[in-house]
C-alpha cells in the first residue's frame, strides 16, 4: 500500500501516520526526519539544508526528490509506503509521479487532513511543551517565527497538491480537527477501500 499524507505542519501527519505503521507493517518515510537525520549526521545534505530548514523554508525539490528515490528503493518499501511531507510543491509531486511510473509503482491513495489553521500554532505550542516536560530536544524551527513561515510556505506551495491530486483523481479529504482515533478511524476506510480497487 502506498499513501500519501497531506496536510499543515501541526495537522497531526506524524502520528497518524507512526498507527499506520503499527497497523500495516509499511514504513513512514518522512522527509522532515529524513533531512534532520541529514544534518546531525552533518552530511553534505545536512549541511546544505540546515538553515534554510531552521527559517522554516523548503530544501530544494533536486535534493528532496532524491533522498525519497533513494529511499523507495530500500527492501523495506516493498510492501509499501507512508510518505509524510513529501510531495511538499507541485514540481515534486509531477517527480514523484514520473519516478513511480518510471519503478512501474502506482499510489494507493493521497489523504489530505484538512484543519482549521487557528488551532495549529497551539498544537504547536502544545507539542514544544510536552517535548520538554518529558525531556526531549525542541525541534530548532518548533518556535512562532520559523513556524509561520512554515504555515505560509503550506499556503503557498503545499496547498496547491489538493487540486494536483483531484486531477489524478486520487485526493480523499478527512477531517484532521475530529480527534486522533476518529482521524485514525476514516484512514483506515479509506486504505480499506483502496486495498479492495
Ligand atoms: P512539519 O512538522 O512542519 O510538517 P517536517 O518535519 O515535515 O515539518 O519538515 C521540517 C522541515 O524540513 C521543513 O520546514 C522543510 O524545511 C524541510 N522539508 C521537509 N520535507 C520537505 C520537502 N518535501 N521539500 C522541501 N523541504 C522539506
Amino acid at each position: 500500500m502506498r499513501l500519501i499524507l497531506l496536510g499543515p505542519p501541526g495537522a497531526g501527519k506524524g502520528t497518524q501516520a507512526q498507527r499506520l505503521v503499527e497497523r500495516h507493517g509499511i514504513p513512514q518515510l518522512s522527509t522532515g526526519d529524513m533531512l534532520r537525520k541529514a544534518v546531525a549526521e552533518g552530511s553534505d545534505v545536512g549541511k546544505r539544508a540546515k538553515a534554510v530548514m531552521d527559517a522554516g523554508q523548503l530544501v530544494s525539490d533536486d535534493i528532496v526528490n532524491q533522498i525519497v528515490s533513494e529511499r523507495i528503493d530500500d527492501p523495506d518499501c516493498a510492501k509499501g509506503f507512508i510518505l509524510d511531507g513529501y510531495p511538499r510543491t507541485v514540481p515534486q509531486a509531477e517527480a514523484l509521479t514520473r519516478m513511480l511510473a518510471e519503478k512501474g509503482l502506482r499510489l494507493d491513495a493521497v489523504i489530505e487532513l484538512k484543519v482549521d489553521e487557528k488551532a495549529l500554532v497551539n498544537r504547536m505550542e502544545k507539542r514544544v511543551a510536552e517535548t520538554r516536560a518529558a525531556g526531549g530536544e525542541v525541534r530548532a524551527d518548533d518556535n512562532p517565527e520559523s513556524f509561520r513561515k512554515r504555515l505560509d510556505e503550506y499556503r503557498q506551495k503545499t496547498a496547491p497538491l489538493s487540486d494536483y491530486y483531484k486531477g489524478t483523481g486520487e485526493l480523499v479529504t478527512i477531517d484532521g480537527m475530529a480527534d486522533m482515533d476518529t482521524v485514525t478511524a476514516e484512514i483506515e476506510n479509506v486504505v480499506g477501500a483502496a486495498a479492495l480497487k
